[in-house]
């Protein structure tokens, strides 16, 4: 088996009224903000769990729990940047992320290549790993009424000192059942 793992990753924050929310590690100036224990960064917390599940290594509930004072308008990029510290040291990396974010209001279609850069620099990726697509509520559920803001990240990671062995180890696996020579 070839040793690439796959994790998703789902948040939802209640929006209030405001001036600006935080989202991809982006400021965007808007008539509203997140709520939320942290900085309510609502797509860097999709990012960051589903790089914990790919890794196998939780969720950011359990590294992070809002009873924790410290945690209390904690910069998630700073979350995200520790994770991916703790998912490396595992000998996981990055192969590519997919991104949605659901919101009604505002609109993020002209801030997703912002979002894309930001999220790439804080993980030192190059910008073609990040993928970022803005969806709305057509105007019904919580999202379409304007309640809350959802995003939602599938990333997938590789183990590169095993991937060569192994890929060179199925190749010549390959190369003996052509041969006929297997049972
Ligand atoms: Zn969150």
């Amino acid at each position: 088996m070839l040793p690439i793992r796959i994790g998703i990753g789902h948040d939802t924050h209640r929006l209030t009224e405001g001036v600006a929310m935080l989202l991809g590690g982006v400021r965007i100036p808007c008539e509203f903000s997140l709520a939320g224990h942290s900085d309510a960064d609502v797509l860097l917390h999709a990012v960051t769990d589903a790089l914990l599940g790919a890794a196998s290594l939780g969720d950011i509930g359990e590294l992070y729990p809002d009873t924790v004072p410290e945690n209390k308008e904690r910069d998630s990029a700073e979350i995200l940047t520790e994770v991916y510290r703790l998912v490396r040291k595992s000998g996981w990396i990055i192969v590519n992320l997919d991104c949605i974010i659901f919101a009604q209001n505002p609109k993020f279609g002209h801030h997703k290549l912002d979002i894309k850069l930001r999220i790439a620099e804080i993980l030192d990726l190059a910008s073609e790993q990040v993928n970022i697509k803005a969806k709305t509520g057509e105007k019904v559920g919580h999202i379409g009424r304007c309640e809350a803001v959802a995003a939602q990240c599938v990333a997938l990671l590789t183990h590169p000192t095993e991937f060569r062995p192994r890929l060179l180890e199925m190749i010549a696996q390959a190369d003996v059942a052509k041969s006929g020579d297997l049972p």
